[in-house]
């Protein structure tokens, strides 16, 4: 492992390995710097590659490979399989291999670019000195003290709680328990109507599990296109999962006869004789809030928000000198790549650098079955703005290479301004989503008109010309309907 420069100071020392660590601690070195990056977990990563995006991702994959093979969806095509069977315990253990490669690959890159990786957990002194406990690396003693010219916070983020609602990561689970499950539960609450509640419940619901979705408010997807949330609340509850919205969640408890006891109330009566759902396992996915836990935040007066994130300006500088911070633990979407971009543009401020993230263009991903994929404006953003806008949609059945793989389920959705064509929002339910929203995510990067994706020859049969379509449809001379 590198020291971290002669004399033993650093010139920037980043807390937390996550993806907007790490890329941060990668970046900062290209440019020069003798970084040293210290993180509490066993393994690089955060919570993307140990508890989150790429865990999440397995499960969904197997899951929809398993449900496709168990139900016959692919008998049309000639293709059936008996005796499909599942082995949980391999699955989990195939999990964890991939989290390990992955995992391994970013220690890899972490020697690759001489950045001084240590584990353990790192607390403010003032903003050039951090000390690190139950370090290993090369800050081995119980609490050792590592001076740096600037500091950049990268903590992360962890599952909002629920009071009433005791997490034992068993039957009353967060998404990190809900990845870990050891069988499939007969039946499992979701509380939450959210991205990482509709995942883990298409999860588990493909594996065989009754899926009830507990929302408080009155649709899934809060933030999101409300046309395409209801869609996509429709398609799932085609698939099986049954919904509960406008409905509240003031306690879940083990019950040693019926599993977990969940007592609900309409939203905002909470006065009234709850009733009851029960489950084997309940989970819990409201949101996420900001980790900041015994950082020494106060000790070094690092100003937060009402909400817990650390405050920031926009070249991610905290109310305290040489001490940065970005990803979950700040204001924007709580989304991996953000966290990267973030981390990377925080690093190329420090150097001089133009550094900067317009959070208008993350794309927001949902990796079911159908994906939903957004960027931009959605339509209740632009009428609660008052921006006159046009709207051109096509659905996916018109698409031929989304019937000739039997995937027609959805539709693409472009919204540009009236006047300039300027497009504003894209929102797509249909396969592959979460890819097609790139081609849109680099249009409006360089501020496309609907009529500029029109006109681009989109080759065939993709998925793509659905989007192509969408843009001509802006302009009411769509093709294929
Ligand atoms: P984190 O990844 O949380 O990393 C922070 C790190 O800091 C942690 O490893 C933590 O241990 C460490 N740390 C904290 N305090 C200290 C300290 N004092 N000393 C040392 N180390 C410390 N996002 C997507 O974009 N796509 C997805 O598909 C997706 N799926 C998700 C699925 C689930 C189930 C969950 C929970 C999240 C998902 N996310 C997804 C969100 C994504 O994981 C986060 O947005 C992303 O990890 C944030 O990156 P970060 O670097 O800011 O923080």
């Amino acid at each position: 492992m590198a020291a971290a420069s002669g004399d033993g100071t650093s010139d920037l020392l980043v807390i937390g390995a996550g993806p907007g660590g790490y890329v941060a601690a990668i970046r900062a070195s290209q440019l020069g710097m003798r970084v040293t990056l210290v993180e509490k977990r066993d393994a690089p990563g955060g919570t993307c590659l140990n508890i989150g995006c790429i865990p999440s991702k397995t499960l969904l994959h197997a899951s929809e490979q398993y449900a496709a093979l168990a139900s016959g969806e692919l008998s049309d095509f000639g293709i059936g399989a008996k005796g499909v069977s599942l082995d949980v315990a391999k699955l989990m253990a195939e999990k964890n291999k991939i989290i390990k490669g992955l995992t391994d690959g970013i220690n890899y890159l972490l020697k690759k670019n001489r950045i001084n990786y240590i584990r353990g957990q790192a607390r403010l002194i003032s903003a050039n000195e951090v000390a690190v406990a139950g370090g290993s690396g090369s800050a081995k003693s119980a609490d050792q003290r590592i001076k740096t010219k600037r500091i950049l916070i990268a903590s992360g983020s962890q599952s909002q709680p629920l009071t009433g609602v005791a997490v034992d990561e068993k039957n009353i689970v967060t998404s990190t328990g809900a990845l870990s499950l050891s069988k499939v539960p007969k039946s499992m609450a979701v509380i939450g109507g959210g991205y990482i509640g509709l995942e883990m419940a298409c999860v588990w619901q493909r594996l065989g599990a009754r899926v009830e979705v507990v929302e408080f408010q009155p649709r899934i997807l809060p933030g999101m296109d409300s046309e395409i949330a209801s869609k996509f609340q429709k398609i799932l509850e085609a698939q099986g999962i049954k919904f509960r919205l406008s409905t509240s969640v003031s306690q879940a408890r083990l019950d040693k006869k019926s599993g977990v006891v969940l007592n609900v109330t309409a939203a905002g009566k909470s006065a009234d004789k709850p009733s009851q759902i029960k489950a084997d396992v309940a989970l819990l996915a409201i949101g996420r809030r900001p980790y900041t836990e015994n950082l020494g935040l106060d000790a070094v007066g690092v100003a937060c928000d009402e909400g817990g994130r650390i405050k920031v300006n926009a070249k991610f500088e905290t109310s305290v000198a040489g001490i940065y911070a970005i990803g979950d633990v700040i204001a924007g979407p709580m989304l991996a790549h953000k966290a990267e971009e973030d981390g990377v543009a925080a690093v190329e401020c420090m150097a001089g650098k133009a550094g900067h993230v317009d959070y208008g263009l993350v794309a927001g991903i949902v990796y079911t079955n159908p994906e939903v994929a957004v960027i931009g404006k959605s339509e209740d953003d632009l009428k609660a703005e008052g921006v006159a806008y046009n709207k051109g949609a096509f659905p996916f059945t018109a698409n031929s290479r989304a019937r000739a793989i039997a995937h027609s389920e959805g539709f693409v959705k472009i919204l540009a301004h009236a006047k300039t064509d300027r497009v504003l929002g894209v929102h797509i339910i249909g396969a592959d989503a979460g890819g097609l929203i790139h081609e849109c995510a680099t249009a409006m990067a360089f501020a496309a008109s609907a009529e500029d994706i029109a006109r681009i020859c989109h080759a065939h049969p993709t998925l793509n010309e659905a989007v192509k379509e969408a843009a001509l449809a802006v302009d009411k001379r769509a093709i294929h309907i």
